[in-house]
């Protein structure tokens, strides 16, 4: 059974297909989810598909997913907020926050899989730089559903989950390589040349929909939209999927203005913010070299993404245009005290990600981007594996083919077939 009452509509151009789909036949415009309900009526499960109406699966899983949303006690005081609410994404039981892999990316990889699985996709081949890896592994682990998976090699170190990675993950390691780029590249070429469905990432509007709940999670507590929404991000992804769900919510009579977007990047590497604040186009085949040497110093390496989907029609810049939003860059040394700031004030260690996004808002109350009172949304996107790992036992996942960038050839790929295509 599918989703029936679900469409895709390009961003770019209005036209409409069936999905699953990836690309609009007419332009680069993003696809997204066209749901034939309009009203915001959440369901009573505990976990996101509390708002199956507005996630392309028509079925639902058990596994406690889903963003927890409380006011801010500790850190709104600290900073002279009276509006601040947390949506915490990670792993974090005494805040109701219970995602298996302790991010938002546990959002995307479950509805992914039953979406692409109601469509009779057999298997998905996906890159990641480590927080997505982790996710689709427990979720393929969790509903017996093949994915392969590429990583740079940068990223293996972070590459566990709560339970024993099942024969349905496929670990590709791309050796001596720090370029999420690159593992995009070679997924492409894997799905291509094995024909094997390329999950889609930004394009994939399931992985989207899953991240938009963080958003419909604060308003099915609140009633309303907050003025200010901030997150940290790498393709932008996550932004985009804000965004989509603000616009959904008021159609559906939740508000009156779409919350601004401030969105914010590690420095060095801050693509989207240089793109957004000069107006300049994000090249990512200028200055390799130097990108991967500026990726090389971020402590977040989550959001080391090279090609984010910025300029195409409903992507990152018209997420910006359209919110009034903001871009930041933010250091190490921001991110740090930033952390140290939220553990002191929140009782909680939060991830790399989530501490550039926290840095984020105080430099917007520096810069007196907000005001005191406004309704604020700060999404901690991910904590570290410590309480994870007070409750689970971690299982490594290990790589079935381990191999050097540039020795994967299309006769390198036919030859590793075997391994990379699961048998169960
Ligand atoms: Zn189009």
């Amino acid at each position: 059974m599918t989703n029936a009452a679900f469409k895709l509509i390009c961003s770019g151009c209005g036209a409409t297909y069936d999905p699953p789909r990836l690309h609009c036949d007419g332009c680069e415009g993003l696809l997204r989810s066209q749901y034939s309900t309009r009203a915001f009526h959440p369901r009573s499960q505990s976990n996101l598909f509390s708002f199956q109406d507005w996630l392309p699966p028509s079925c639902s899983s058990d596994v406690p997913i889903g963003s927890a949303v409380y006011p801010s006690q500790g850190l709104a005081d600290h900073l002279g907020l009276s509006n601040l609410s947390i949506g915490f994404s990670g792993y974090a039981p005494a805040v109701g926050a219970l995602n298996p892999t302790g991010s938002f990316k546990d959002f995307e990889a479950i509805p992914s899989l039953l979406y692409y699985r109601e469509h009779g996709v057999e298997a998905l081949v996906l890159a990641s730089a480590g927080n997505t890896a982790r996710a689709f592994a427990y979720a393929a682990t969790q509903l017996a559903f093949p994915v392969i998976i590429v990583v740079p090699e940068r990223a293996l170190e972070r590459l566990w989950i709560p339970c024993e990675p099942s024969e349905a993950v496929r670990l590709v390691v791309l050796e001596g390589c720090d370029d999420y780029a690159r593992a995009i590249q070679i997924a492409s070429l894997i799905g291509q040349t094995l024909e094997i469905q390329n999950e889609g990432g930004a394009r994939n509007v399931a992985r989207r929909d899953g991240m938009s709940t963080a958003m419909l999670e604060y308003a099915k507590q609140m009633g309303a939209l907050p003025s200010h929404y901030f997150q940290a991000v790498g393709s932008g992804t996550g932004a985009i999927a804000t965004w989509e769900a603000s616009q959904r919510l008021l159609a559906a009579g939740i508000g009156a203005v779409l919350p601004a977007l401030h969105l914010s990047q590690n420095a060095p590497f801050t693509p989207i913010h240089d793109a957004w604040t000069l107006g300049s186009p994000i090249s990512p085949d200028t200055d390799v070299a130097g990108q991967l040497r500026r990726i090389d110093q971020i402590d977040a390496l989550v959001l080391a993404n090279r090609m984010p989907p910025y300029a195409i029609p409903g992507g990152v810049r018209e997420a910006l245009m359209s919110t009034g939003g903001h871009t930041y860059a933010v250091t190490n040394e921001q991110a740090r005290a930033a952390a140290k700031l939220f553990e002191q004030t929140e009782g909680l260690v939060i991830g790399p990600a989530a501490a550039v996004s926290t840095a984020a808002l105080l430099q917007a109350i520096q810069t007196r981007r907000i005001s005191p009172e406004d309704s604020i949304l700060l999404h901690i996107t991910g904590n570290n594996e410590s309480l994870i790992q007070r409750d689970s036992r971690l299982h490594r996942i290990l790589p079935v083919w381990s191999v050097r960038p540039e020795s994967v050839t299309l006769e390198a790929i036919r030859e590793a077939a075997y391994r990379l295509l699961s048998s169960s």
